[in-house]
């Protein structure tokens, strides 16, 4: 992975459905297990923090602690863990905004079909696959050697061979040795194993038979995945083609307009009307807008009205995984009057969610029209990774507004130069002195009367608009440049990674 950005997209229906980005030294570190030194334990909350090697020590809940024999419910961190103690831990979540890496004891190895638990037990089979193929896989399972740990069978496992199957643990466990025999000899904290990259990730955990083509642009990630693929699942190899054509691939497939638009904040919808996707500290709040699409009055209101939280539903669905929106999320759907109708639009809705992988919980919607879900993602989606926080107005989206500057700059005139005669040069910032230059100059000849001096108001881009310099002022010489009192913008102090987001990972 020799370029700067990866990406891969997955299409449905010919629309890309989801986006993965992935960038040279940002790569997402789930997956990753270090041998890590316990930094400190902090009973009241019930966690410690671990030093693995990272810009900030990983989180470890005292649930994710392995530790065999003891009852869940007996568990306290203080009693499990100490300060300089060496652990093997797997992150589950990547670092976001001020939190540091979510951490696990409890590892899991994920292959192409299985993933292996060392510390766990029993099989698992993924709930998405049909019951017949269930019970054959469990069957298979059942007759694996597994003399200890626990399995969880992955969807891509659905028509897996016995043998398949069989050859997908033997590498897993073997992983498992490897990585005991290194963490034995390894001095914390180390890194002990780095899980594959975006596009090897995603060809091992979502590829399966639905799939009905995968399309890579560069040659040497080409080899890689059909390489991957000619020994995990040797069938699937050939679905994989090398894309040359002279559209770029992501032009092709109008993917790029797709990430592209991840950064708006307003969603059209197809009969005109629009959702507005607002991002704040605590939770994401989506809008749902008619726009002018709507008809008059009565009953065919209330259909247009229902007809455009229909469409909303599918498109905030289709926004929430293009997006990878995580944590808190309100919909405000527009009001309807009609109980069938409300029931209709949060149907719409949970089918759209039924196709997302990552796991929600939606509460039913509230007579104001409101919908409240959480989601859990794990990672920062397409918009945290390709944006930055404005820095003029550090996130908050607005800004004081010259008039404001010009007000507190004639207000911090009226202090320094009081009780002065002869003439003022004032630098200011030119929209400043616009404002303040205005009303034919009455402005600033009402400003001359209050003080009782001249004042001539220089430009100079250079000034904060909020700032205010005095020329040669009380003959000293030093050009004294003071803020005016208006406050300043606020620093820059918020990510916008930094939302809140609910933990845990799906297989
Ligand atoms: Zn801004």
């Amino acid at each position: 992975m020799d370029r700067a950005e990866t990406r891969v997209a997955i299409l449905e229906d010919g629309r890309a459905a989801e986006c993965y980005i992935e960038r040279r030294g940002q790569r997402s570190v789930v997956g990753h297990v270090w041998k890590g030194r316990v930094e400190n334990v902090l009973a009241g909350m019930e966690a410690a923090f671990i030093e693995i090697g990272l810009e900030k020590n990983g989180f470890l809940h005292v649930d994710e602690v392995v530790a065999l024999g003891v009852p869940k419910r007996k568990r306290q961190i203080a009693d499990l863990l100490k300060r300089g103690d060496e652990v093997l831990v797997q992150a589950t979540k990547d670092p976001m905004g001020t939190k540091g890496v979510r951490l696990t004891m409890q590892l899991s190895l994920a292959g192409r079909f299985v993933v292996y638990v060392p510390y766990g037990d029993g099989v698992g089979v993924s709930k998405r696959l049909p019951d017949d193929e269930r019970t054959r896989l469990r069957a298979i399972c059942g007759a694996l050697p597994l003399e200890s740990g626990g399995l969880i069978v992955r969807t891509a496992a659905a028509g897996a061979s016995a043998r398949e199957i069989a050859r997908d643990l033997a590498y897993l466990k073997k992983l498992w040795e490897t990585l005991q025999e290194r963490g034995k000899l390894a001095t914390a904290p180390t890194l002990l194993y780095s899980e594959a990259d975006i596009s090897l990730r995603v060809i091992r955990d979502l590829l399966n038979s639905d799939v009905k083509e995968v399309l890579v642009d560069d040659r040497a990630q080409f080899e890689r995945v059909t390489g991957f693929l000619r020994r995990t699942s040797p069938e699937m190899a050939d679905r994989v083609r090398h894309w040359d054509g002279d559209t770029p691939l992501f032009e092709q497939y109008g993917v790029e307009r797709a990430i592209r638009n991840t950064v708006e904040r307003r969603v059209p919808l197809p009969s005109g009307g629009y959702l507005v996707i607002d991002d704040t500290e605590a939770m994401t709040v989506i809008d749902v807008n008619s726009g002018r699409n709507v008809g008059k009055g009565g009953s065919r209101l209330e259909d247009t009205i229902t007809k455009t939280n229909l469409e909303a539903a599918t498109e905030v669905v289709r926004q929430l995984r293009l997006r990878d929106i995580g944590g808190i999320i309100i919909i405000d759907f527009i009001d309807m009057d009609d109980e069938r109708n409300r029931k209709a639009v949060k149907a719409a809705l949970d089918t759209a969610l039924a196709g997302d992988r990552t796991r929600t919980y939606v509460v039913d919607i509230s007579p104001l029209g409101l919908v409240e879900m959480t989601r859990q993602n794990i990672s920062d989606g397409p918009r945290e990774i390709m944006s930055e926080v404005c820095p003029t107005c550090a996130g908050v989206g607005i800004i004081l507004s010259d008039e404001t500057h010009a007000i507190a700059v004639e207000r911090e005139l009226r202090q320094s130069l009081a009780g002065r005669s002869e003439a003022a040069t004032v630098v200011v910032h030119p929209r400043v002195a616009d404002v303040i230059l205005s009303e034919d100059g009455a402005r600033l000849a009402a400003l001359e009367a209050d003080i009782g001096c001249p004042i001539r108001v220089e430009r100079d881009g250079n000034v904060a608009p909020g700032s205010v310099r005095v020329k040669g002022g009380s003959g000293s010489g030093a050009a004294a440049e003071r803020p005016a009192a208006a406050g300043s913008a606020p620093s820059p102090t918020r990510s916008s990674a930094s939302r809140r987001r609910v933990s845990s990972r799906s297989s």
